[in-house]
């Protein structure tokens, strides 16, 4: 029996990856223009890491961690997210002391979840995410936020809901925390086990439980926003002012919680409103965390961040209709007729790709029928025949597919002759 990939993982074949490096390659243009540097961390890290940033009694921590023993018995785990390995990195590279702050980076890699996989759910998925840290000015809450409007603008999608909500300061959480556990309590008993935890250790994760969404308890809750100090309304009141400066709409949604523990004021998710998406219609999560740094053995440096996945972006885009601009095209796929022709096509087809243009050739000492079908299947823009003839007087037959017509030029002018013409198009 052959071996199968694993379940909630996918290879992506070309024709996709194509798709993706699409994608990469905007969000990666949208934030040189917004100022955002690439950092790379491991793709696992101490077991540790995650328990004391993403939080105890996450579903994360709790049931969808990859976690393993390496040989020296160290508990390591493959990150499910990107956020706490960036600030364990501006930590133990002490960021903190760069004279301009906020620090800015962008990330991008798989990420690890052990999830029940569906449409948009994947147990490996590719995740690209930003992080500013070293500023608490909400103003680079709606830098941010801009940000990722602007990757999903840029690659053409317009049916989105940015969802923001506020989940306070440290004051404010605890006096909700207080309203959601009496809220609660007296009828607990009717809720899930994990809920009953959560009571406990941390309420508010209550109203992001998927199996009790529908209990009657879960719309009465209380509103994180009846609970904001003075402090937290008006940093809110900023965000939302910057985002109506900035002609940037959104849904305030009060229930929006966020699975991560280290959250705190600004909480924000994109959401797919494109027909026929699917279930899971988040495109994007993100929020505030000013606590984290110092969690993590730094300084008190507020921070901000959001991931979306490319999985579901492709999915966004798909459902929306939108027209990939991908161009797949090979420039010029080399016919050599005959065994001295087929020599001289190795030094040809590397001619062309050292100018610049992509060039392939036949390897399967096909007939010439089968050749000129494969440069068709392959979509070259130019086909070059060297057949004895042309061989003979040193020269080359040139199809240009698009056009119809074909020259002759010399063997030596192959590689130029295709590049003008290419760049006359
Ligand atoms: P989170 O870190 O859970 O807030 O997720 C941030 C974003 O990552 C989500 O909005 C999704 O776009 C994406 N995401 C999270 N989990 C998965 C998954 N299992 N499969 C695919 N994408 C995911």
């Amino acid at each position: 029996m052959s071996v199968k990939i694993p379940r909630g993982t996918q290879d992506i074949l070309p024709g996709q990856s194509e798709k993706w490096q699409y994608i990469e390659s905007i969000a990666k243009e949208v934030c040189r223009r917004y100022h955002y540097k690439e950092i790379r961390t491991p793709i696992f890290e101490h077991t540790e890491l995650f328990k004391r940033s993403v939080g105890d009694t996450t579903d994360i921590v709790q049931k969808e961690m990859y976690t393993f023993e390496d040989r020296g018995e160290r508990s390591l785990t493959l990150r499910p997210e990107g956020t706490a390995a960036v600030v364990r990195s501006f930590v133990e590279n002490k960021m903190f002391g760069i004279p301009d702050q906020p620090v800015k980076l962008f990330y991008t890699g798989p990420m690890f979840r052990y999830e029940r996989p569906q449409s948009g759910r994947y147990r490996q998925f590719v995740q690209f995410g930003v992080e500013a840290i070293g500023s608490e000015d909400p103003a680079i809450d709606a830098e941010v936020i801009a940000l990722v409007m602007d990757i999903y603008k840029s690659a053409g999608l317009k049916k989105l809901n940015l969802v923001i909500n506020s989940l306070g300061d440290a004051e404010s959480r605890n006096a909700h925390r207080a309203a959601l556990i009496a809220h609660f309590e007296p009828r607990i008993g009717e809720f899930c086990a994990d809920c009953q935890t959560r009571l406990a250790q941390n309420p508010l994760r209550i109203l992001d439980c998927k199996k009790d969404r529908d209990h009657e308890l879960m719309g009465t809750a209380p509103s994180i926003l009846d609970y904001l100090n003075e402090e937290s309304k008006t940093y809110f009141s900023k965000v939302t002012g910057y985002l109506d400066g900035l002609g940037i709409s959104y849904t305030i949604d009060p229930k929006l919680v966020r699975g991560l523990d280290y959250y705190n004021h600004t909480a924000f998710e994109v959401m797919s409103e494109a027909e026929g998406f699917g279930a899971i219609t988040t495109l994007c999560g993100g929020g505030r965390y000013n606590g984290l740094v110092q969690d993590l053995g730094g300084p008190d440096s507020p921070g901000i961040g959001f991931a979306f996945s490319i999985e579901r972006f492709i999915a966004a885009m798909e459902a929306e209709g939108i027209k990939w601009p991908l161009d797949n095209g090979l420039d010029c796929y080399i016919v050599a007729l005959g065994e001295e022709a087929k020599d001289r096509s190795v030094a040809l087809v590397h001619q062309l790709r050292t100018a610049g243009l992509s060039a392939d050739r036949d390897y399967q000492d096909r007939k010439m029928k089968a050749q000129l079908k494969a440069s068709d299947r392959q979509n070259a823009r130019f086909t070059a025949i060297l057949g004895e003839d042309e061989l003979a007087e040193n020269r080359i037959t040139v199809k240009d597919m698009a056009a119809g017509s074909q020259e002759n030029v010399p063997l030596n002018e192959l590689a130029q002759y295709v590049k003008t013409k290419m760049e006359a198009n």
